[in-house]
Formats: C-alpha cells, structure tokens, sequence
C-alpha cells in the first residue's frame, strides 16, 4: 500500500476541497404540464417522461 511521505499543509488541503461543495440541482420545465423538474428524471407533478406517463402523480 502507497503511504505517503509529507503531510499536505492545510492550505493545500483547503484548496483540494474548495471544489467539494455541492452545487444547487438544476431544473427545467417540464415539457408536459410546465413544473419545474430534474432533466432525465420522471417528472413529480405529472408522472410524465418521454411523452409519456411512467408513473402515477402523488396528488391525484
Ligand atoms: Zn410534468
């Protein structure tokens, strides 16, 4: 097993995890009813994906 041969300084540290953050989940309109969902995610209003229904709405 590698075992490393000098401490990082927490400044490099820090910087390694300066891109660790998660980033705000994106969104767009569903092309079906308009809410606003998740790409490449059955739709939560609607329960449409690929023009179709996939699933049943919670709400019905
Ligand atoms: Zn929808």
């Amino acid at each position: 097993m590698a075992v490393q041969q000098n401490r990082k300084t927490s400044s490099a540290r820090n910087m390694r995890r300066a891109h660790d953050a998660l980033k705000t989940t994106m969104a767009i309109e569903c092309p079906n009813c308009g809410e606003l969902k998740r790409p490449h995610h059955v739709c939560g209003a609607c329960g449409y994906y690929d023009g179709r229904e996939v699933v049943k709405p919670e709400a019905a």
